[in-house]
């Protein structure tokens, strides 16, 4: 007898459907068969997935758009005049009441792990303090990985220099910079090796905010890539956004594709937000805003797709959806066929859990955590035009949330052929 059963069952590439029996807070068969459990659940044909991985998103800033003002410009740096002025009114509680809705909003949609950057641009590092109490309260039901994010600068800022090695110390898991944000390129490069060198002494891994403008002279990800090779950090270190790339010319690109698989770099682009912040300076044709996500992957580059700010001066929508950001991926990377919507599912999963560190336990395979989601669809093109909630959302054998699909109710008949 299996703790919990979950029937009807299919896989991405798989017509048949399966069950999973789950023992221990573990998968322990997936098979054709009838089983039975304490628990029984009917997933109805729903598609079966590993928890999606949000790479990159902000609880500090989510829902405060509009607070005290709604960005007029869309611009990164009216977004960030705006959070300027809302970051003085920041409490731990403030952040600890928004961050609690906006991971719920996330799980509810099927995300169990979230990289969430937190600005440690202020004396109390009251936001940082108040993840850190988030981490530990939902540490049963999401892996929370928190980055120490810089925003106004480390040489611009050079309290942020200290800060950044506090919020290390206090149990941020990644350090972070923003190159393209400080006064020169040396500054930038300075930025970057400051970070890296505190990453390395203290065994964390960086994540850099890099290139998040619509200028090919903004070059910081070969520094990024040059400085993880630097320091023997393959494998440990992000770049988010590199909405740059897209500029760059396509020789320069080869180079550029080349040098990041050396160093392993994951890069995680963000469409929502960068559709609506980057072309902003264009008059026409504008810039559709992300970096080179096809090409990167096709060179081998472990792209990422993440939903980031949910609701803030950055952007105003967002419901922690991040099948919809998926969904903007395919639109703006031109990446709309069949397998190439198969390879944006892997960009919000798999690829996900390496940069994690999750990689080993992370599939729905017998013996791993059963930790996984369900979602309504027909097929992988009905998956991404619906975008749906999670019918079931399991955390170690532990259904946490459930959302039936909705279903519309029609009270007029339609003729079969119009006209009649
Ligand atoms: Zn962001």
């Amino acid at each position: 007898m299996y703790d919990s059963v979950l029937t009807n069952v299919r896989f991405l590439e798989d017509k048949n459907r399966y069950s999973i029996g789950m023992i221990d807070g573990k998968i322990s068969v997936i098979t054709k068969e009838n089983i039975n459990g304490i628990q029984n659940y009917d997933a109805e044909g729903d598609f079966i997935l590993p928890a999606f991985v949000e790479m990159h998103t902000h609880l500090d800033t989510a829902l405060t758009a509009g607070d005290p003002a709604f960005s007029q410009s869309g611009t990164l740096f009216e977004g960030i005049q705006i959070w300027q002025e809302r970051k003085k009114l920041v409490t731990e509680e403030d952040v600890i009441s928004r961050a609690t809705i906006a991971l719920r909003m996330l799980i509810e949609h099927g995300v169990l792990h979230v990289r969430a950057a937190v600005d440690i641009s202020q004396p109390t590092l009251d936001s940082l303090k108040a993840l850190l109490k988030v981490r530990e309260s939902f540490k049963d039901l999401i892996d929370l990985q928190i980055i120490a994010f810089p925003q106004d600068g480390l040489i611009s800022c050079p309290e942020n220099r200290e800060r950044l090695e506090k919020a290390l110390l206090m149990g941020a898991d990644a350090a972070s910079a923003v190159p393209h944000l400080e006064t020169t390129r040396e500054n930038g490069i300075a930025s970057l090796d400051y970070c890296f060198s505190l990453a390395k002494v203290h065994q964390k891994f960086v994540h850099v905010f890099c290139d998040e403008v619509d200028d090919g002279h903004s070059r910081f990800i070969e520094a990024v890539a040059d400085l993880t090779i630097k320091y023997s950090m393959e494998g440990l270190v992000t770049a988010s956004h590199a909405n740059a790339m897209a500029y760059y010319s396509d020789a320069y690109s080869q180079k550029i594709f080349s040098l990041i698989n050396k160093a392993k770099l994951t890069i995680v682009s963000c469409p929502l937000i960068s559709s609506v912040t980057q072309g902003r300076f264009d008059s026409s044709p504008k810039g559709r805003g992300i970096t080179r996500v096809k090409e990167l992957h096709e060179s081998g580059v472990s792209v990422c797709i993440a939903h980031d700010d949910i609701r803030s001066p950055f952007y105003p929508f967002g419901n922690g959806n991040i099948l919809q950001a998926a969904h903007m991926a395919s639109h703006l990377a031109h990446m709309t066929g069949e397998k190439e919507v198969l390879d944006i599912i892997q960009m919000i999963t798999e690829n996900g859990a390496k940069a994690f560190g999750i990689a080993s336990d992370y599939g729905i395979e017998e013996g791993n955590s059963a930790s996984f989601i369900t979602v309504p669809a027909d097929d992988i093109m009905d998956l991404f035009s619906r975008q749906l909630k999670s019918r079931y959302v399991f955390k170690n054998g532990r259904l946490i949330v459930s959302t039936p699909p909705s279903k519309s109710v029609w009270y007029v008949e339609q003729k079969r052929n119009v006209g009649d």
